[in-house]
């Protein structure tokens, strides 16, 4: 078997009791068969607390409040600790890894929704790149996963079968896409965008089964990308970010609705929620809104009603002063674009949805950074690394850690009018 990792991949190392997120906290731990045989089966005094803090039936530990009950008061695994680290679930084996499995190939990254992940990820300056080497699933830190064997119900065929031809295209695509993420000559904003519209352009070839226009589409984009071509794309990047004054409302007004959507998923951490609405209430301009302005010194104490107009304008100026303010850790939003294509692109190898895929890794990215934003704002215009880590892994853990989520996420994403390419266009705009 063939393992595609990042580079830095091996560098993870779990940090157990001093972990601020610890992941044996605020999810249900689905058991896998083995491991539920073995659990039932130990005996003493542990075979016993095993047995009473199981739910059999739903393959399930019972939660102590939010942690696993087998998680004790130094934050560390008691079945580690009395069976030894082979005798953990799968999950737990896996946990941080995110697997990707093309026939003879395991794609493998460490998720986000871990605080330690996002730190080595975010923490690196220099480009993400990816090595595949052979290997053994022991060596990557795995536990044999079932794969999936069919897709939501919604997706347009149920029996998850890769389509090899298309993988072997949307892999160049992909690489292309990573070149393009990766361009700092560009700003972020442009460069996802352009990855935007080179994934509706694939989607369009997917569905009228034109493969061949994928590779031509890849030849095309890459000769733009390596010659002076890219000065056209500069020049119209710059007239269509002209727009942004005249748009800004509909941008607020977009963003708003995007906030709303995640707003309704099924809340995993409290710190979430948290992070949401203070998004929310910079949106929305609600009540403290105005203190959390005055605190960051851009509206004064008595500064008359229009709120709402004044409110507007602000927040245009302190999105466009936290890009200046960030510019230097501009290679983290890069890093989370490339992380979410990574997970998630090749996928599409098996639905034929390669443009939800992109949408997802673009609003993440516009989720994120709004979010930044607003901690920005709430912490006086000051906003570092960790934060960044706070924000991004409470992300990952929001919307890739549930099935729900996931699943409710990418049903919105691939039909809701306001995901068109306009629409995300317009958010991308700054
Ligand atoms: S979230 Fe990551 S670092 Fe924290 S306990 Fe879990 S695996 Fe370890």
């Amino acid at each position: 078997m063939k393992y595609r990792t990042a580079q830095s991949y091996k560098e993870f190392k779990c940090i157990g009791g001093i972990c601020e997120d610890s992941c044996c906290e605020n999810w249900e731990i689905d058991l896998d068969e083995a491991s539920l045989k073995k659990y039932m089966k130990q005996g003493g005094e542990f075979g016993k607390r095993l047995k009473d803090c199981t739910k059999v039936k739903d393959k399930q530990f019972i939660l102590n409040g939010t942690r696993c009950p087998f998680l004790n008061e130094d934050n560390l695994c008691d079945i580690f600790i009395e069976m030894g680290e082979e005798s953990l679930c799968e999950t737990c084996t896996n946990f941080p890894r995110h697997v990707e499995e093309f026939e003879n190939l395991k794609e493998v990254s460490l998720t986000m929704s871990c605080p330690e992940a996002s730190r080595i990820m975010l923490a690196k300056k220099e480009k993400i790149s990816f090595l595949c080497e052979e290997g053994t699933d022991e060596e990557y830190g795995l536990k044999h996963i079932e794969p999936v064997k069919s897709l939501a119900f919604w997706k347009k065929s149920h029996v998850n079968k890769l389509d090899k031809p298309l993988f072997e295209v949307l892999y160049e695509a992909r690489q292309l896409m990573f070149d393009i993420l990766q361009n700092r000559q560009e700003p972020i904003a442009k460069r996802a965008a352009l990855v935007l519209v080179l994934g509706n352009r694939i989607q369009e070839l997917i569905d009228s089964k034109n493969y061949a226009g994928i590779y031509k589409t890849v030849e095309k984009y890459r000769k733009k990308l390596e010659t002076s071509d890219i000065d056209k794309l500069k020049k119209e990047w710059e007239k269509f970010s002209s727009m942004y004054n005249k748009r800004v409302t509909e941008k607020e007004v977009w963003l708003k609705q995007i906030l709303n959507m995640y707003e309704g998923l099924e809340t995993i951490k409290a710190e979430w929620t948290e992070l949401l609405s203070m998004g929310m209430d910079v949106m929305h301009g609600r009540d403290n809104l105005k203190s959390m302005l005055v605190a960051a010194g851009m509206v004064q104490e008595e500064e008359p009603g229009e709120e709402t107009d004044s409110f507007l304008r602000n927040y245009a100026v302190s999105y466009q002063e936290f890009m200046r303010y960030y510019q230097e850790k501009e290679y983290e939003f890069e890093h989370i674009l490339v992380y979410y294509i990574f997970n998630y692109f090749l996928g599409a190898a098996y639905d034929h949805d390669a443009f939800t895929k992109v949408k997802f890794a673009v609003i993440s990215y516009l989720v994120i950074l709004e979010l930044d934003v607003a901690l920005w704002l709430k912490q006086q215009k000051e906003f570092l690394y960790e934060d960044q880590v706070l924000v991004a892994h409470a992300y990952s853990k929001e919307v890739e850690h549930s099935y729900n989520n996931f699943e409710s996420l990418q049903l919105v994403l691939s039909a809701h009018p306001i995901l068109d390419v306009e629409h995300i266009l317009i958010g991308l705009l700054s």
